[in-house]
């Protein structure tokens, strides 16, 4: 039998053939995504689809790992290594946007859709396993790969649950792959920790014109909790941010609201400095319901890690970007690309000619990912592959406008390819398994990782349930009639 090391480059072509000859149903699965459109924890069609993908290629499926009705956990092989893969495909509210044009227009007015591009993120982790799978049968390749569909990622919801009932425990290495609109792998603390959280206040209801005196109103909680918060900001260290939504503020004026609540997120570079921020605002909750002679309380929407990535994983992924290359963009979708960086009033730079060099650490920016418990617990890597435009901000019509078009096919092919290329790789040589191991351990340094999710707590089943109802029958008829079939 010849050594694993000798099998990576054919493997790896091998790979990259089967993503070719199958760029037909890449493009199907990718569009369907996107026109299913599913907001997070709804995602049942998107899963369904992807998971009976898997299961005819001869994946094992679980459809309900840590009680997500909308996630799935395939697994292919045996033996070390074992290698996982991982991501979203959730859509936003409000995000409907017809793709392929250059001015904003709704597919179904008011629904909600992808403008981002998580479809092209599962789109590319699926034809990456479908593509490994056929290499580890062809070349008798040793180890697991562990497909990973993460629900809500938009809520920062489901990996934190994974991570927590173990699901990472015996994966030596993760991957992330992620749509941008540069080619390229990055390294160190590159997403901030955050943590969602309902406060809830209670008062007691009464006549507001004929017996104020009798109520507590739970309103005015609420707004003095923002009073508190508002003079809190002037003493939060550096890099932490918070923002609010009011979620109930009462039925009607004549009634002294008995209920009242507000969603915060607090999000900062580490897990303490974030719990700390939590700490004070529930003081200042606290504070709020004296005030008011009301009750209040808590209840943590999710919770996440910062996002972490290792540099020699980073590394493993960037050679194979620079193999593959960037997609050679056609003067019609450069175009493109330009008309609606125009739409969008930004820099009319078109897509990007080249792939990003490789450098680092990265600067960690605000936004958080809910795959960052991963990141503490295994060495993980993310992708960033060029499937969407630049300088598009992403959860505006526009980042939505390039999803179906050839642009994200091309990107997301290009991504799938170095995802396979990858993975081949952590097969076929046990020393980068190794290095990948190091790097992290030195990455993490003496931190240990815990849940910062509530160790009893079950997912979220209704989130979004009412809204996607409301939606589904409309955007069914966009549904697309034809389903990728790969070969
Ligand atoms: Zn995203």
């Amino acid at each position: 039998m010849t050594p694993p090391a000798k099998k990576t480059a054919p493997a790896k072509r091998h790979t990259h053939n089967f993503i070719d000859r199958n760029d037909e149903a890449f493009a199907r699965l990718n569009d369907a995504l996107f026109y299913f459109g599913e907001l997070g924890m709804q995602e049942h069609r998107s899963a369904a689809l992807m998971c009976d993908l898997l299961e005819k290629e001869g994946f094992s499926v679980d459809r309900n790992p840590s009680g997500f009705e909308t996630g799935f956990v395939a697994r292919y092989g045996s033996g070390r290594p074992l290698i996982a893969i991982h991501t979203e495909y959730d859509a936003n509210p409000t995000n409907s946007q017809q793709p392929g044009i250059d001015e904003q227009r709704e597919i179904v007015a008011g629904a909600p859709g992808h403008c981002e591009g998580h479809n092209v993120n599962a789109a590319c982790m699926i034809t990456a396993a479908l593509a490994i799978r056929h290499a580890m049968d062809e070349y008798r390749l040793p180890g697991e790969i562990r497909i990973v569909g993460a629900p809500a990622e938009e809520q920062l919801i489901s990996r934190p649950y994974y991570v927590r009932d173990g699901l990472f425990d015996d994966v030596d290495v993760a991957l992330h792959p992620h749509i941008l609109d540069e080619f390229r792998s990055d390294f160190g603390l590159i997403q901030a920790a955050a943590i969602s959280v309902d406060f809830v206040f209670s008062g007691r209801a009464a006549h507001a014109a004929v017996a104020p005196w009798d109520g507590r109103d739970a309103l005015d909680a609420v707004i003095l909790m923002d009073n508190g918060m508002a003079q809190l900001r002037e003493h939060m260290m550096p890099g932490l941010t918070m923002h609010r939504v009011m979620t109930h503020g009462g039925e009607q004026p004549n009634i002294i609201p008995a209920r009242a609540s507000v969603w915060w997120y607090f999000r900062g570079p580490t897990t303490e400095s974030v719990d700390l921020l939590f700490q004070r605002a529930k003081e200042i909750a606290e504070g709020a319901a004296m005030m008011t002679g009301c009750r209040v309380e808590t209840a943590i929407r999710a919770a996440v890690w910062p996002v972490l990535l290792t540099p020699k994983v980073a590394e493993v992924i960037q050679r194979n970007i620079e193999a593959v290359g960037m997609p050679e963009w056609t003067a019609d979708e450069q175009d493109f690309a330009r008309r609606l960086q125009k739409a969008a009033e930004k820099s009319q730079i078109g897509l990007r000619p080249a792939i990003t060099p490789f450098a680092g650490p990265a600067r960690q920016i605000s936004a958080s990912n809910d795959c960052g418990d991963v990141s503490w617990k295994v060495p993980m890597g993310r992708l960033w592959f060029p499937a969407n435009i630049p300088h598009i901000p992403f959860h505006h019509w526009s980042a939505g406008a390039a999803l179906t078009t050839s642009i994200a096919h091309k990107g997301g092919i290009a991504g799938a390819k170095v995802l396979a290329g990858t993975v081949i790789d952590y097969l076929t040589d046990p020393t980068l398994v190794e290095e990948a191991q190091t790097s992290f351990r030195a990455e993490i340094g003496d931190t240990v990782y815990r849940p910062l999710i509530p160790l009893d707590q079950p997912p979220p089943r209704s989130l979004n349930a009412e809204l996607m109802d409301r939606y589904r029958p409309a955007m069914e008829a966009f549904y697309p009639a034809q389903l990728p079939v790969f070969t």
